[in-house]
């Protein structure tokens, strides 16, 4: 017995997204049931549903910013209960034996995790995301959304939040350290926010200053256009921590320029292409440029109370199923305040 749920999805590289239909697995005994309520649009979803990180298993209905409440508990479940509002990012399960899930970094773990959609779980079947009315996930990968975070807001910190909090954690934001965020989208807005209630003085590195008085009120203290060559002059040697976001290529050597010796630029934006660099521009200075991948289930949960105890959600504007498609060429345009979230309610209904 599955259940059938309706979802909105990609069949094709290059078609849009249309409903569909999709199966979710029955309770197993530590399964957890959620009635998804919101599901944010990362531009991964877009990345991988349009086949620039390779093939998939299409069709894949996306989205791993989910928020929602759990209807239901496998006879084994102790974390959960029903009712109790709660998450699910990038991934829905891991090995849970090597030293990477026993070190709480499931996202690396040996055997490769299962990611929330297009990837293949323990039963055999294809993952399906968050764009969809319901989802099956072993407690383990379920996160408790705090009391004081709204549904719609909390669904992007399961990727774009979690996704900055972990560089900036892992790399020392906070105060006195000059933090450099490359790229205003769902992940850079994100950045801002939680880099400034880290302690640490943000400036904001965008294409234009279309986004400034938005970049200021997130929290930066300056802003400058990358598009203007004196950034790259003015800037020079300045910060500590660089997050680049960007979701394109982009001339690394130039940005390394923009670190103080012995900084760090963390990349967690993924260009489907390779980029190069000389690598005189991190040898010069003892530079580090370094990269990361979302982060652990406890780091996750960490990231939540810390957003929750500093009033942070995303800003996002919440859509409607049908306007997935023009989201989608919203955020390749550049042109998003700061993330879509999908309310699932606007999914069509079953026959
Ligand atoms: P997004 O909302 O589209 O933001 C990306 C931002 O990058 C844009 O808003 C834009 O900022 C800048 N940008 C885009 N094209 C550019 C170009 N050609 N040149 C310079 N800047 C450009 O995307 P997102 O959802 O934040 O995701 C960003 C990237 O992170 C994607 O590649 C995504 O796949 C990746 N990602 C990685 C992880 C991980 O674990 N490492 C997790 C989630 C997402 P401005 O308008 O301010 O210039
Ligand atoms: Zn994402």
């Amino acid at each position: 017995m599955t259940l059938t749920v309706s979802a909105y999805g990609a069949s094709d590289p290059t078609k849009p997204l249309h409903p569909l239909t999709i199966e979710r697995r029955d309770l197993d005994p530590h399964d957890v049931l959620i009635e998804v309520k919101y599901a944010g649009i990362c531009h991964s979803d877009i990345h991988t549903v349009r086949g620039e990180w390779g093939r998939q298993p299409w069709p894949v209905a996306p989205g791993h910013e989910i928020a929602g409440i759990v209807t239901e508990v496998g006879p084994e479940v102790t974390k959960f209960k029903v009712g109790d509002r709660v998450g699910v990012g990038c991934m829905v399960d891991s090995c849970g034996e090597c030293a990477q899930c026993l070190d709480g970094e499931q996202q690396n773990c040996e055997k490769g995790v299962v990611f929330t959609y297009a990837s293949t779980d323990k039963h055999g079947q294809t993952t399906h995301g968050g764009y969809s009315t319901h989802i099956v996930v072993t407690e383990g990968f379920v996160l408790r959304i705090p009391d004081g975070l709204e549904l719609d807001v909390a669904a992007p910190l399961l990727c774009a939040g979690i996704t900055t909090y972990s560089p900036l954690a892992n790399w020392g934001a906070g105060p006195g350290k000059q933090v450099a965020v490359v790229g205003l989208g769902g992940l850079g807005h994100m950045a801002v926010k939680i880099a400034a209630a880290m302690g640490a003085e943000v400036t904001v590195l965008s294409q234009s200053l279309k986004k400034q008085e938005d970049g200021l009120r997130l929290g930066a203290t300056s802003y400058f256009a990358t598009s203007d060559p004196t950034t790259f002059r003015s800037q020079r040697r300045r910060f500590d921590l660089i997050i680049n976001t960007i979701s394109a290529t982009m001339d690394l050597d130039a940005y390394l320029g923009l670190l103080a010796p012995r900084g760090a630029m963390v990349c967690v934006g993924m260009p489907p292409e390779p980029m190069s660099l000389h690598i005189g521009s991190v040898i010069g200075g003892g530079k580090a440029l370094a990269g990361s991948n979302i982060g652990g289930i406890p780091q996750t949960q960490e990231m939540l109370v810390f957003c929750a105890e500093h009033g942070l959600g995303a800003d996002i504007e919440v859509i409607s199923a049908d306007q997935i498609n023009e989201a989608y060429e919203r955020v390749l345009a550049s042109d998003v305040r700061y993330r879509f979230v999908i309310d699932t309610a606007t999914l069509p209904a079953l026959n």
